[in-house]
């Protein structure tokens, strides 16, 4: 649906030029919610401009539902335009006309007839839980509710993909929750294609299939959600999955283990079905092996859960050997874990 093919762009500012796109590459499948996480100035805002076009890549070539942009005749580009809405942190209302109004106005302006946007507009404000503002001015209404305007405005010309920039970043938990309920909607039920920015990790688990990570104009790295959070390899990504999955020891358990000098510790991780397999039991019976639980965590991602147990293990060392085997085979890996 969306593919960046070895993507720069150099901003030139009073002589000082800023490479804030180095070399992406990128694919978003149709269906796909595709979150891009990364701290304040990784590039990610310029990143969803390339794929409106509000930016133009310096280099490297942008393809939109199998058209590449650069190629596309004003006309033609002003169409693929149509396909793709957007929204923002500060939700650009516009302060003096009415919500209907508001959402209206990409049909006011494609001209189409008052009876259709009339229609529109309504199925629109009911689909995001605002039927009763039609009336009400922007001023009038709360953060959440200004943002699901703002969302029933990027549907109105029927996109076929829905860019947010930081969409839910000005809204408190609760808010942001319900947000995200609601563009898990508008992929479901209407089929769009969301491709989502971030600076929150809790974003990308609660929605996303897929993300990529930013740094300093790169993509860092990039696949499934529970392949990325399962296992990140990069010290930003490492950071970013800490912040919803505690799979690091707490320094309180780490300064009582160093107190009490304990050798075979091993951290445990697992991700979807093999987190809920009787590891434990075989460990125990089948191995013959001591088990102490030092610290747990799970979490819930994807309708999948990944696990993360930190382990005291005593036992013959051929036991381990054979134990370490089966985990292996059941996809669960297996580190030692030196205080
Ligand atoms: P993010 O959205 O991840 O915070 P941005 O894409 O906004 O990052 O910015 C990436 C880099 O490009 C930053 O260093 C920023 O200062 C620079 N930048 C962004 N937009 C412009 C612009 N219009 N002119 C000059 N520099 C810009
Ligand atoms: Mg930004």
């Amino acid at each position: 649906m969306i593919t960046l093919r070895n993507v720069t762009k150099t901003y030139h500012r009073k002589k000082i030029s800023t490479e804030a796109l180095k070399k992406i590459n990128l694919q978003i499948e149709q269906g796909d919610i595709y979150g891009v996480i990364g701290y304040s100035g990784a590039g990610k805002s310029t990143l969803v401009r390339l794929v409106n076009y509000l930016e133009r890549p310096t280099s490297g070539e942008v393809i939109v539902d199998g058209k590449h942009l650069a190629e596309l005749s004003p006309h033609n580009l002003r169409e693929i335009k149509k396909e793709i809405g957007m929204i923002f942190q500060q939700f650009n209302l516009l302060e003096s006309k009415t919500i209907f109004q508001n959402v209206a106005m990409p049909l006011i302006l494609a001209k189409k007839k008052k009876a259709v946007i009339k229609e529109r507009v309504t199925e629109l404000l009911a689909f995001v839980g605002l039927a009763d503002k039609a009336a009400s001015y922007p001023s009038e209404l709360s953060g959440g509710q200004k943002q699901r305007v703002g969302i029933a405005r990027a549907l109105a010309s029927n996109p076929k993909i829905l860019l947010c920039d930081e969409a839910t970043s000005a809204l408190d938990p609760h808010t942001t929750q319900a947000i995200l309920d609601l563009l898990k909607k508008v992929n479901r039920e209407y089929g769009i294609t969301i491709m989502l920015i971030t600076h929150e990790m809790a974003v990308i688990q609660q929605i996303c299939n897929k993300v990529a990570v930013m740094e300093q104009g790169n993509i860092i790295e990039q696949g499934s959600v529970v392949s990325v959070f399962g296992n990140p390899k990069h010290a930003t990504t490492k950071g970013f999955v800490q912040t919803v999955v505690k799979n690091e020891l707490p320094t309180s358990i780490k300064t009582k283990l160093s107190e009490n000098v304990i050798t075979q510790l091993y951290r445990l991780d697992m991700v979807g079905d093999h987190a809920t397999e009787p590891i434990l039991y075989h460990l125990f019976h089948t191995f013959h092996l001591q088990v102490n639980v030092i610290f747990t965590n799970m979490a819930e991602i994807q309708d999948s859960v990944l696990a993360v147990w930190y382990l005291e293990i005593e036992g013959d060392e051929t036991n381990k050997q054979r134990a370490w085997s089966f985990l292996a085979e059941h996809d669960v890996k297996v580190e030692e874990v030196t205080i």
